[in-house]
């Protein structure tokens, strides 16, 4: 399926997911639900047939920050919990660019925790997949800010002591622009969710909870199958009370929405704000970092 999106650019003929591979073949586990998450990515890429020329990946550190090195794009593999300002000052000199964000729990909610508030408030147009295996993988096994208090890792041998983070009413708090939940063991909605991600103007954040076999064992595949639950095909996306009310009852039936929870095609973004404002004070309505230098001297 083509896309209609047309503000990316697109590649000459239709790619296909393979042409989204880079030649870094990716070193997860076996049985990790990264693998599935990559490929759903590949495939979302595919239908928006975006040029790979054009596409930015950013990451920092972790198990799924590994993923700019499996992907057909412009890449930095950043510090830990720092990919949200290297993305930031990506994308305000390259509006026209898609730049997303792949991370884990860890890196995005505690060590980088502090910059997802911002990515939401000032609504830069960047896509952010979480992927959330409740623990940090990459380091051998400690609890991470969405880890159940039931965990047991080198870190907490007795069990947490904290309750979990919840990513999507966290993301709703901050009024993120657009919120998603999808779940690694389904691909077709995972690919579905991405894709509708990147077409969205503005801050748009994917959580795919996914496994981490090696690591996580109470998190099983049995355990995700429980979880998840798909939101009614009748959620009105565009009501913000409306999703709060729905991820608060699944929250207290023990359950994960899955599905598009959050849109507003309303809001302006940040790098819009930042052109009028050069605009404002007498610059190039084009933005162009260089101009902006060259007005501050
Ligand atoms: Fe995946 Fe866990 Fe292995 Fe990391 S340690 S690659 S998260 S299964
Ligand atoms: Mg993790």
């Amino acid at each position: 399926m083509t896309s209609t999106v047309n503000r990316f650019k697109q590649a000459e003929t239709q790619l296909e997911a393979k042409d989204y591979k880079s030649e870094v073949k990716p070193i997860w586990c076996a049985g990790c639900g990264y693998h599935g998450i990559l490929n759903s990515m590949y495939k979302a890429l595919a239908e928006l047939n975006i040029d790979p020329s054009q596409i930015i990946n950013i990451s920092g550190i972790g198990c799924s920050s590994r993923t700019p090195y499996f992907v057909n794009s412009y890449k930095m593999h950043t510090l830990h919990g720092r990919a949200a300002p290297v993305a930031t000052g990506a994308q305000l000199v390259n509006p026209d660019l898609p730049v997303i964000i792949t991370g884990g729990d860890g890196d995005g909610f505690s060590i980088g925790g502090g910059h997802m508030p911002h990515l939401a408030r000032k609504n830069l147009n960047i896509t952010y997949i979480l992927m959330d295996n409740h623990i940090y993988g990459l380091t051998k096994g400690q609890v991470s800010p969405t880890s159940r208090r039931e965990m047991k890792a080198y870190t907490t041998p007795y069990g947490g002591v904290d309750d979990p983070l919840n990513p999507v009413k966290y993301l709703m708090g901050y009024e993120a622009s657009f919120v998603a939940q999808a779940y690694a063991g389904q691909p077709a909605v995972c690919k579905d969710l991405i894709r509708q991600a990147i077409e969205h103007k503005g801050f748009s954040y994917v959580n795919i909870l996914s496994p981490c076999p090696t690591f996580n064992k109470i998190d099983t595949l049995q355990y995700y199958k429980e979880l998840v639950k798909n939101i009614p095909e009748n959620h009105d996306s565009s009501n913000y009370q409306e999703t709060l009310n729905l991820i608060n009852s699944y929250e207290t039936e023990g359950k994960a929405p899955i599905g598009l929870l959050f849109k507003d095609t309303t809001r302006e973004t940040l790098d819009k704000r930042m052109a009028d404002l050069v605009k404002l004070v007498g610059g190039s309505s084009d933005y162009d970092l260089n101009k902006i230098v060259d007005l501050a001297k």
